[in-house]
């Protein structure tokens, strides 16, 4: 047997190839290129509707709609034939010949016949795969509608439950299949479901049965898919809030069913719980708290934004002391009458309420500045005829803070921040005052928090010593240390001394400040000499207020007893502009002062600007030269000439020298050279912890 022969064995005859065709699922039909069909299988024919030896010898494009004709067949058959593209699939629709049309997917090949080229169609039924891709797409939706957070249920007309999806069993606390089949009415309040019929009569045809699914349909129907806040019976008889929406489904005058939209509505009803909460009331004065003024005020300017209102920010003088030596009754009782004594000088329209302790807040109604002031005034008289029952008690005064809306679209916030800047100005003034709030007081406003968050500062652990030593100039021992304050704020961080200091001045806290100095460095560096079994020098810095405020001698004395410190080992550092105010006053303390042993400093020498006259007649122990000099005479002759002649005045007259802010050698030199006794600066040390002061002596 050749080799030939063989291969022709194992190839099919013509009469298996057409046995496989004609079994088939597919339809095939073959056609020329006139279009003419040459053979088509049983599956071809029924697609077409047409007993398939029929088809053979009619033309191809009679199956297809006269639009698709060039469109599609022409063009399926040019492509066939001259890009011999194979497995195209299309989807096209065949006319059969008894009118009916059909969807198939069909997919042309060019077969290279003996004599001519022929087409080769593979059709198959187009519905098939669209049932399965719409079986596929539904499985999506589904997903789609089990993952929205809305409880989604649908029923028949009858309001039978037909679909539930994830967040609908979420909502009612089920698995969602066993919702399945349940009354839909059931899952709602009857009580809520037959106050809602009351408003539909449509919804109960005859007799009074108890309200069902008819009021639901009716609602539906009446006004479909529009939102009703009501509650959702769990199948476990708990009640959940809900947000629902019914839309008639199937469309035309009769629904095939109804669609449930709903969500859980606790969110909103909490939010209602809120709107109640603010518009509660002060236990005490019976007054609202600031949240409702505040959405009284926003209110207002939303709907009139250049409405012309003011608020009033008033704060009662002197509380606290009324209510630590008075008693917390005659303070109640203070409050009760003020706030009542407030809203009668607000008068009718005003809104009052009580916005902390000892501070209320009013908006009123008014024309312009001058008419707000005099609004604030005549509330202030009101409350100056507080009287209660109590001999202790003088006049009750407010400090009142304006604050004008409707210039710049400020809102409740803003304002009531601004009248609390105002009022806080007030006090500073010297209280029972008024002060209508400006926007030069906003630069103030970061300053009144420093020096409040300074006043708490000093009472808390916030304010700490740090020391800065003092060296002999011929031995270099540290024969002192410097106390210089620090303040770690937890709002503001560290906070230089260079901006706390005068702040301190100005707010009338540098008293308590500089006695906070003066005993933790008394302390302190007593407990380090005891250490050390010997005395170190200790020199702070005291302000001129000092001085006027405080028995400055009497207290020096106390603290001295108190922890131990040696007096003789203290020295006062003052500034030359002490002596501006009342020389001889100032002079009766620094004798006092300095009979207990204590020395008196002059810092800062030579940046003053009275007469060098006063070195005689006063009695200092000890001047320092201002680190201004210092740092120039390096470069400077004259400022040099400068040092060498206040070191040789100050020792004329048995004063000792010390040289403050000495950075380099140069600088120690020069002033050793020129007899100064003591040096500080950052060549030595920068101001330090006690504990690491106790390591440089
Ligand atoms: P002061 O009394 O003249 O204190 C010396 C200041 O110079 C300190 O600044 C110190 O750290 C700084 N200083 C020291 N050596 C050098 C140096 O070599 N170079 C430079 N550039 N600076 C040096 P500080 O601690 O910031 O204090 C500033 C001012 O605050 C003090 O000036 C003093 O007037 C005031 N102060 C500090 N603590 C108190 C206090 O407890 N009471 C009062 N009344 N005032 C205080
Ligand atoms: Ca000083
Ligand atoms: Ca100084």
């Amino acid at each position: 047997m050749s080799v030939e022969d063989a291969a022709a064995d194992e190839r099919p005859d013509e009469g298996s190839w057409r046995d496989v065709v004609e079994s088939i699922s597919t339809g095939v039909l073959v056609w020329d290129l006139r279009g003419r069909i040459r053979m088509a299988n049983p599956e071809a024919g029924r697609l077409l509707g047409c007993e398939p030896l029929d088809l053979v010898g009619q033309d191809v494009r009679d199956f297809v709609p006269e639009t698709f004709h060039t469109d599609t067949t022409e063009a399926h058959l040019a492509l066939a034939v001259t890009r011999e593209t194979f497995g195209v699939a299309e989807e096209l629709v065949v006319s059969r010949p008894d009118g009916t049309s059909l969807h198939v997917d069909v997919r042309l090949s060019l077969l290279h016949g003996d004599d001519e080229p022929l087409v080769v169609a593979s059709a198959t039924d187009a519905r098939t795969r669209v049932a399965t891709e719409q079986a596929r797409l539904d499985a999506g939706r589904r997903t789609i509608l089990d993952s929205v957070p809305i409880s989604i249920l649908t029923t028949d007309a009858d309001g039978v439950v037909v679909s539930a999806n994830a967040a609908a069993g979420t909502l009612l606390g089920v698995e969602a299949d066993e919702l399945i089949d349940l009354d839909l009415a059931d899952l709602h309040d009857p009580d809520e479901l037959a106050a809602a019929g009351l408003d539909v009569p449509q919804a109960r045809p005859e007799g009074d049965d108890a309200p069902t699914f008819a009021v639901l349909r009716t609602l539906a129907d009446l006004e479909p898919g529009a939102r009703r806040e009501w509650s959702y019976v769990r199948p476990d008889g708990t009640r959940v809030p809900v947000a629902e929406f019914i839309t008639p489904m199937g469309g035309g005058d009769a629904p095939t069913g109804y669609l449930f939209a709903a969500y859980d509505n606790s969110q909103r009803v909490e939010a209602s719980a809120e709107a109640e909460r603010l518009a509660r009331h002060d236990q005490l004065t019976g007054l609202p708290t600031r949240a409702f003024l505040v959405s009284v005020v926003d209110d207002i300017l939303l709907r009139r934004p250049s409405a012309p209102l003011a608020l009033l920010v008033l704060d009662v003088d002197h509380f606290k002391t009324v209510n630590d030596t008075l008693g917390h009754h005659v303070g109640d009782a203070v409050l009760r009458s003020v706030s009542e004594r407030i809203r009668e000088g607000a008068g009718p329209g005003a809104v009052t309420a009580r916005i902390g302790g000892d501070a209320f807040a009013t908006v009123v109604d008014v024309l312009d500045e001058p008419d707000a002031m005099s609004r604030a005034r005549v509330i202030q008289e009101r409350v100056a005829m507080t009287d209660i029952e109590s001999d202790d008690l003088d006049l009750v005064g407010v400090s009142i803070g304006v604050a004008l809306a409707g210039r710049d679209g400020a809102d409740a916030t803003e304002l009531l921040k601004r009248a609390d800047t105002a009022m806080y100005q007030a006090k500073v003034a010297g209280r029972n005052t008024i002060k209508v709030f400006v926007p030069s007081m906003d630069a103030d406003r970061e300053k009144l928090q420093l020096a409040s968050g300074l006043r708490r500062a000093i009472n808390e652990s916030e304010v700490t010593v740090s020391y800065q030593p003092l060296v002999d100039l011929r031995t270099g021992n540290v024969a002192a240390f410097e106390a210089l304050a620090r303040w770690t704020s937890p709002r503001f961080g560290v906070v230089s001394p260079g901006r706390f200091i005068p702040l301190a001045e100005d707010h009338g806290l540098i008293s308590d400040l500089g006695e906070k100095v003066l005993r933790t460095a008394c302390a302190e560096v007593a407990e380090l000499c005891r250490r050390l079994d010997r005395p170190v020098g200790l020199s702070v810095n005291v302000s001129p207020q000092q001085f006027r405020d405080r028995d400055l001698p009497g207290l020096v004395r106390q603290i001295a007893e108190q922890t131990g410190f040696d007096p003789t080992m203290l020295e006062l550092e003052i500034t030359e502009n002490i002596l501006v105010s009342d020389p001889m006053e100032v002079v009766d303390v620094m004798r006092a002062v300095r009979s207990l042993g204590v020395k008196i400093v002059i810092d800062d020498f030579g940046t003053g600007f009275s007469s060098l006259g006063y070195l005689t007649r006063l009695p200092i122990d000890k001047i320092k030269i201002d680190r201004s000099f210092v740092t120039k005479m390096d470069d400077n002759e004259r400022d040099a000439s400068i040092v060498e002649s206040i070191i040789l005045l100050a020792h004329t007259l048995g004063m000792a020298v010390v040289a403050e802010g000495i950075e380099t050698p140069g600088q120690e030199q020069h002033l050793r050279g020129l007899g100064c006794d003591q040096g500080q600066g950052f060549l030595y040390s920068a101001a330090v912890p006690i504990a690491a002061a106790s390591v440089l002596v």
